[in-house]
């Protein structure tokens, strides 16, 4: 399962903060070797820890407004408080090179990249329920109560988006979870559209 096919498949996750996204995409991207993470671009300013060019590119505004200018984003959106936008070029260039791209991204990206490539598939993960969301969120320690109230109602916003996107993935068991992920992205391979050049072979008929 490691080869790279004549086209990569397009995929979306979202998912309100606090829910495990990130853990359940670092995890997969050890995993499966076929998969290319799109590093998006945002204006907010990087976390401890946060490696510019591996997590985010970091730019100013004036930076970003000028990407959107140029129309260097395939989608972008205002999160936050912040700007965030994905590198149109990268993902198309990964996509013809037969790798299989991810995107995390948030609601508003998704509804974007469902009418621009509508052969993309999208995943939502969601939490068991709002009260875990709200504990997960309390033992991180790192939102305000005020900001806490922010997110839990940004996250109910959010999960109404849900039943738009073609996968759901709840992160209650994390191993679960994670394996659900995984499934998704193998099964998409062993489509007979991404197998055909294993199939012809077989079917080649020696002349009499
Ligand atoms: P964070 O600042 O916590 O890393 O991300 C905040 C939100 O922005 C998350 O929901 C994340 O999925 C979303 N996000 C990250 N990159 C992009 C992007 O390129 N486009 C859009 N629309 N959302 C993004």
């Amino acid at each position: 399962m490691s080869q790279r096919f004549e086209r990569g498949q397009l995929y979306v996750v979202s998912a309100p903060s606090g829910v495990g996204k990130t853990t359940l995409i670092r995890h997969l991207l050890t995993k499966l070797p076929f998969v290319r993470f799109s590093v998006s671009c945002t204006t907010r300013p990087p976390r401890s820890g946060e490696t510019p060019g591996t997590d985010y590119h970091f730019l100013s505004r004036e930076e970003f407004q000028r990407g959107i200018r140029e129309q260097r984003f395939l989608e972008w959106a205002a999160v936050h408080d912040a700007y965030y936008g994905t590198d149109g070029d990268q993902v198309a260039r990964w996509l013809e090179e037969g790798w299989d791209v991810l995107l995390d991204i948030d609601v508003q990206g998704a509804r974007q990249i469902r009418c621009l490539r509508p052969q993309c598939l999208t995943i939502f993960i969601l939490p068991p329920s709002m009260e875990t969301l709200k504990e997960r969120l309390l033992k991180r320690g790192s939102e305000s109560p005020d900001q806490l109230e922010k997110r839990l109602s940004a996250a109910q916003q959010e999960i109404m988006e849900a039943p738009w996107y073609d996968f759901i993935i709840v992160n209650d068991l994390l191993h679960e979870a994670q394996a659900d992920l995984e499934a998704i992205f193998r099964a998409q391979r062993c489509r007979r559209i991404f197998q055909s050049r294993r199939i012809s072979p077989f079917l080649a008929l020696d002349e009499p």
